[in-house]
């Protein structure tokens, strides 16, 4: 089940991409596997996909700590909300944290990771208008919380993400990650040495919305593991 899904959302990835002339190369999918089980996580292995994402703690140790060992390859992103007490077992365990939204955070991921080998990558997460109101609230933020990024030496930007607010309105879903676009370009000029190569927007319900406007890594769960059972 989890490998048709995945062989379909390749595919609609990829007529999305041509339609709209971009190359689906540089689309990433990640398979968003909170609630679900090894199982699917292993179905999910075979079917080619290595990118996971995760939004707890805990259940992302739980689920991967066995599971990366035994899956050489496999790339883990925390996308949930990160709170200061967790952030030692997040840098751990995660390769990525999409979920930066606050000053205190980062500098707490940067001392963690001082003497770490491998660099932690981060996304620093932008509010657009999803109810939750996580992320930072405007570009002014952005520039400030880069700059912090910048005096760690193992933290490594990799661009931004967002969540769009949960409505039909095609529109404002479109307004919502046109802003990041937007945030990530300001960002290109004012710090042109760092990589702002990731763009992680849309979800099963607007990703193509998100491909549309310029996503490169897409936060897939409904579409691929099927509902959750919290
Ligand atoms: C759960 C979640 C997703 C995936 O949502 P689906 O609608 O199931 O595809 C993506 N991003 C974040 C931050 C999430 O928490």
């Amino acid at each position: 089940m989890v490998a048709e899904a995945l062989q379909r959302l390749y595919e609609r990835i990829h007529e999305v991409c041509i339609r709209v002339g971009r190359d689906p190369g540089e689309v990433r999918l990640m398979g968003v596997s909170k609630f679900h089980e090894r199982d699917a996580l292993e179905e999910a292995w075979e079917g080619g996909l290595r990118l996971f994402g995760e939004n707890r703690v805990q259940e992302a140790v739980r689920k991967f700590s066995g599971f990366k060992q035994d899956h050489p390859g496999t790339e883990l992103h925390m996308i949930g909300s990160l709170q200061r007490n967790k952030a030692r077992a997040a840098a751990a365990l995660f390769d990525c944290i999409q979920s930066v939204d606050r000053d205190e955070l980062i500098s707490e991921l940067g001392t963690l990771t001082l003497k770490k080998e491998q660099p932690l990558m981060v996304l620093l997460e932008l509010h657009t208008g999803e109810a939750s109101k996580a992320g930072y609230s405007g570009v002014e933020h952005l520039f400030r919380a880069t700059e912090r990024v910048l005096q760690f030496p193992n933290l490594a930007i990799r661009g931004l993400m967002t969540m769009a607010p949960f409505t039909e309105d095609r529109e404002i879903i479109r307004g919502s990650f046109r802003s990041l676009v937007s945030a990530r370009d300001q960002l290109q000029v004012r710090f042109p040495d760092s990589d702002w190569s990731c763009l992680s927007m849309g979800m099963s319900n607007d990703f193509e919305i998100a491909l549309e406007e310029g996503a490169t890594l897409l936060r897939i769960g409904t579409a691929l593991f099927g509902e959750r059972r919290p």
